[in-house]
């Protein structure tokens, strides 16, 4: 049942200690990086006397990582990494994180301790429709899935036909997918006359990478005839396999053995008590490479209070409720995306994509809600559209506290995304930064 007793069931007090010895070997290492040495000093931040201490050091952000391109975080010398990975923006100098070859060993073990504890063994067929490359996660959970020992089939994301193709010839067990393109592939199964339950093998699959809602994993399940898992990661700790759902479904277990979870106020960067909503911010506690110290996630989430019956004493997270820079302001009103989704995906004549736009019309902000319908939706009266269309208005105004207008669609009909799902699209002349 667990992939590392000792690990995921540590009593909390040992759990602690060892976490407080991490980070002062993490501390001492960061020293080594320009970085935290311009910053903490040649001799380090520590050796901190307590873990509530760490709340005494400064953040380390998403644009001090752009800003000290392309060496300022490594803490090793060059020749001692082997890979690295990178995202960029849509503006300045990209982010590299560096991997030794104990980083990517414990990054490996993380994942194969995440998917070990859904279900997963030797025996499963694992088809990896996450990205690879320079994304993290493809390639993270790949190695995961390795090292598990099971089959794995690096087919990445996209082509339906293909994706169906290998699952049948190779009985698929498990997949690994962006939420998006499986609403997306559930569709397909339906055109094509696909019963999952009964001419496919699968029996689980890993969401993430994207935020998405308890209604999309329920459909996906449902569609599917499948149990389906959240996988949260980020490059910046390494890739997926930081926090990931047990059988009992309800949050995370964000691995703290190799990580000190802080949730904190996004505005003034206060830490919050446990059940409190906030920033994530994570310090790695065993990375040599690129070591991070109270990373901003920018990621809102909570820790769930109170154990998990699976038995592991690393402390859950809840589902991330999009990230402290995708609030949207409408008139003043603030909302988030997934407030949006979780609306729509109650609606079992929406299909599976869906895209928010930004208007500015008469200098007043208008929020357009874009979905797809299922086909047989359209197979109804007129009378029944318009129907549906005042119902799902009725129901986003009385979850946002904004009237959107809504637009029907035909399956197929918004751009589709092989990567990460682009949710919003702001066109207001501000960016709706405020005007
Ligand atoms: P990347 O650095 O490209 O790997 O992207 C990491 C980001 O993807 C995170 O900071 C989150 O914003 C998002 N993300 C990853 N996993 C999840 C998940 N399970 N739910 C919601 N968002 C996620
Ligand atoms: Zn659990």
């Amino acid at each position: 049942m667990y992939w590392d007793r000792a690990a995921e069931t540590m009593d909390r007090r040992d759990l602690e200690r060892l976490q407080l010895e991490r980070l002062n070997a993490t501390l001492q290492r960061a020293a080594h990086a320009p970085y935290y040495r311009d910053l903490h000093g040649a001799r380090g931040a520590g050796p901190l006397p307590s873990l509530v201490d760490i709340a005494g050091l400064p953040f380390t952000t998403k644009a001090d990582l752009r800003d000290h391109f392309p060496y300022g975080f490594l803490a090793v010398p060059m020749e001692d990494v082997v890979r690295l990975h990178s995202s960029s923006g849509t503006t300045g100098n990209p982010t590299v994180i560096y991997h030794t070859r104990a980083d990517i060993e414990a990054w490996a073990d993380l994942a194969a301790r995440s998917m070990y504890m859904t279900g997963v063994r030797k025996a499963d067929v694992f088809q990896n429709m996450m990205g690879y490359g320079l994304f993290t996660g493809g390639i993270g959970l790949h190695y995961g899935a390795e090292r598990l020992g099971a089959l794995t089939i690096p087919i990445g994301p996209g082509n339906s036909k293909r994706q169906l193709w290998f699952m049948r010839q190779f009985r698929t067990t498990v997949v690994h997918i962006l939420p998006s393109y499986a609403l997306r592939l559930a569709t397909f199964f339906a055109e094509t006359s696909i019963d999952p339950r009964k001419d496919l093998a699968l029996r689980i699959a890993f969401i993430g990478a994207e935020p998405h809602t308890e209604e999309t994993r329920r459909r996906i399940e449902q569609v599917w005839g499948i149990k389906v898992y959240n996988s949260y990661g980020l490059s910046e700790m390494c890739g997926p396999g930081v926090a990931f759902e047990c059988p009992e479904q309800n949050g995370m277990h964000l691995w703290e053995d190799h990580f000190i979870l802080e949730i904190v106020d996004p505005d003034t960067g206060r830490v919050l008590p446990e059940g409190e909503w906030g920033e994530l911010v994570l310090t790695s506690l065993a990375r040599a490479a690129t070591p991070l110290i109270r990373y901003r996630t920018r990621d809102l989430t909570r820790i769930l209070p109170g154990p998990c019956a699976c038995g592991r004493t690393h402390r859950r997270i809840d589902r991330i409720r999009g990230r402290s820079d995708d609030m949207l302001i409408i008139n003043g009103v603030n909302l988030f995306p997934m407030q949006v989704e979780r609306t729509l995906m109650r609606e079992p004549a929406i299909g599976s994509n869906y895209l928010i736009e930004v208007h500015e019309e008469n200098f007043m902000d208008r929020l357009h809600v874009k979905v797809e319908l299922r086909q047989e939706a359209f197979e109804g009266t007129l009378a029944e559209l318009e129907h549906l269309a005042a119902r799902v208005t009725d129901e986003l105004t009385a979850e946002l506290g904004v009237t959107p207008v809504v637009k029907l669609l035909e399956a197929g009909s918004l751009p589709a995304a092989e990567g990460k799902a682009v949710r919003v699209v702001d066109l207001r002349k501000s960016g709706g930064k405020g005007a």
